[in-house]
C-alpha cells in the first residue's frame, strides 16, 4: 500500500494527530523536536503505534547545520531544541559548531562524517526506546519495547547538486551502514537541474544499489506547483521510474497530488505536512516565526486557499459539502466554513488540518485503487470545472491558475506513453 506519511512538526500538531490516526500510516518528526519534549512525544508515539498501527521516522537535524543561520538566535546562539539535539548527539557536533557557524558534511574529513553518523544513527535507533524504558522503571511494564523503534533510519543527508555531492552522500551511506542495526532509508534529498542531466537518475540508483539499499525518500527541492514547469515534472517522474526499475522503493519526502499519481509508476509513498508541506527548500534564514496563515485544502483543485475564497470557488462550481467527518460535523453548507474562518473567538486551524488529513487520505487511496487514466481524466475535469470560478472570484489571488493540473497530466503523459 502508498505509504501516507505526516509531517509532525509542532507539538500544536499533536491534536490533530491523535484524532486522525487512522487517515495516516506514518510520521516524520525531527529529531530536535524529540529531544525537547522527550517525556512525553516518546509515550504519543507509543499510543499511536499501538492504537492504529502508525509508525515513525526521525528527520535527522544533523543536516540542518549545512547552511543558514536559522538554528541561531539572534545573537548568534544556538536555539533551544537545536540545542539539546547537539547535546544529545554530543562530540564532535558541539565543538564543530563552537568553532564554525555551518556543519557541512563537504568540508569534513572522512572520520568526523563517520562518528557524526554513527551518533545520528545511534540516536535515532535508541532514543524513543531508552526514554519509554526509563518510564517503565517507573510505572508499568511495557511489552516488546524494541518495536516502538522507527520504521527505518534516515541517514543524515547532503543537498546533491553536482556531481561531488554523489561522494558526500556515499561516505556518510557507508558510515551508516556501519552504524546502524534496523532498515536504512536514505533521503535523495536532489535539485531540479540535478536530475534533469541524463545520466544523474542512474547515478543516484547506483549510489543505493552499492549499498544494497532497497528504499529511500526522495526530496526534489523546491517542487511548487504554481512554480515548477512541466519538464521539472518529467524528470521527477523519469527519477521515480528509474528507482523502481532498480528494485528501490522510492518514498516522496515532501509531495503533493502529483506525487499520488506517481504510485503508478513505481513511488512508494508520499509526506505532507497538516497544514502546506507539500513542497520544501533548504532555506535556512532566520525568520520572524510569525504564525501560520489558516488554509482550506480544497480537494478538487488539490491545493490550500483562504477558506474565503474556498469557500467562493465552491458555490460557484455548485459544489457539494465536503463529505469528510470533520466538515460534515462542523458545517450544513459553505457558508458555515466562511462564517466560522471569520470568527477570532474559534480555533480554526485544528478543523482545517484534520479536514486536510482526511482529504489526503482519501485522495491516496482512490488514486492507488483506480486506473492511472481515469485520474488524468479527472484531472482535466476539474481543471475545466474550476478554470473559470477561478478567474471570475474576487477572493482568488490574481496570480493563482490552475494550470498546474495540466502540467502535473502532461508530465506523467510524457513518461507513460
Ligand atoms: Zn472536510
Amino acid at each position: 500500500m502508498f505509504e501516507a506519511t505526516l509531517r509532525y512538526n509542532s507539538p500544536s500538531d499533536k491534536d490533530t494527530i491523535a484524532s486522525s490516526t487512522e487517515y495516516l500510516d506514518s510520521l516524520v518528526i525531527p529529531a530536535r523536536m524529540l529531544t525537547a519534549n522527550r517525556k512525553a512525544l516518546p509515550s504519543n508515539l507509543q499510543n499511536y503505534a499501538d492504537e492504529a498501527g502508525v509508525s515513525y521516522y526521525l528527520n535527522p537535524t544533523l543536516s540542518d547545520f549545512r547552511v543558514g543561520d536559522n538554528f541561531r538566535d539572534e545573537k548568534g546562539n544556538i536555539r533551544s531544541w537545536h540545542l539539546k539535539y547537539i547535546e544529545a548527539i554530543g562530540d564532535p557536533l558541539e565543538k564543530l559548531l563552537q568553532n564554525n557557524s555551518n556543519v557541512s558534511a563537504a568540508h569534513l574529513p572522512p572520520e568526523q562524517i563517520e562518528s557524526l553518523t554513527a551518533a545520528s544513527v545511534e540516536f535515532q535507533e535508541n532514543f524513543v526506546i531508552d526514554q519509554l524504558t526509563e518510564e517503565r522503571d517507573r510505572y508499568d511494564p511495557i511489552e516488546d519495547v524494541e518495536s516502538y523503534a522507527p520504521e527505518a533510519v534516515i541517514p543524515w543527508y547532503h543537498k546533491i547538486s553536482q556531481e561531488s555531492d554523489l561522494q558526500t552522500n556515499d561516505t556518510i551511506l557507508s558510515a551508516a551502514v556501519d552504524a546502524s542495526d534496523l532498515p536504512l532509508k536514505p533521503c535523495l534529498f536532489v535539485t531540479p537541474s540535478f536530475i534533469a542531466q541524463e545520466t544523474n537518475p542512474e547515478a543516484l540508483a547506483d549510489l543505493l544499489l552499492k549499498h544494497d539499499l532497497s528504499e529511500c525518500f526522495v526530496w526534489i527541492e523546491d517542487l511548487d506547483k504554481h512554480e515548477t514547469a512541466e519538464s521539472h515534472y518529467t524528470h521527477a517522474a523519469e527519477l521515480i521510474v528509474e528507482l523502481a526499475e532498480a528494485g528501490i522503493a522510492p518514498h516522496f519526502f515532501y509531495g503533493d497530488y502529483f506525487a499520488m499519481m506517481l504510485s503508478h509508476l513505481g513511488l512508494s509513498g508520499t509526506t505532507y505536512g497538516t497544514m502546506y508541506g507539500e513542497e520544501g527548500g533548504e532555506r535556512r534564514e532566520r525568520t520572524s516565526g510569525s504564525g501560520v496563515a489558516t488554509r482550506y485544502y480544497l480537494d478538487g483543485v488539490k491545493d490550500f486557499l483562504k477558506p474565503v475564497a474556498a469557500v467562493d470557488v465552491q458555490q460557484r462550481v455548485d459544489a457539494e459539502m465536503c463529505p469528510c467527518d470533520v466538515c460534515s460535523r462542523q458545517f450544513d453548507d459553505w457558508s458555515d466554513l466562511a462564517e466560522l474562518a471569520n470568527d477570532p473567538e474559534q480555533n480554526v486551524q485544528a478543523p482545517m488540518k484534520k479536514h486536510h488529513v482526511r482529504v489526503r487520505w482519501h485522495q491516496i487511496r482512490t488514486v492507488e485503487s483506480q486506473l492511472l487514466d481515469e485520474t488524468l481524466s479527472e484531472l482535466e475535469r476539474d481543471h475545466s470545472k474550476y478554470a473559470s470560478a477561478f478567474g471570475r472570484s474576487n477572493q482568488v489571488g490574481q496570480k493563482k491558475k490552475l494550470d498546474y493540473l495540466l502540467r502535473w497530466k502532461h508530465a506523467i503523459e510524457n513518461v507513460t506513453s
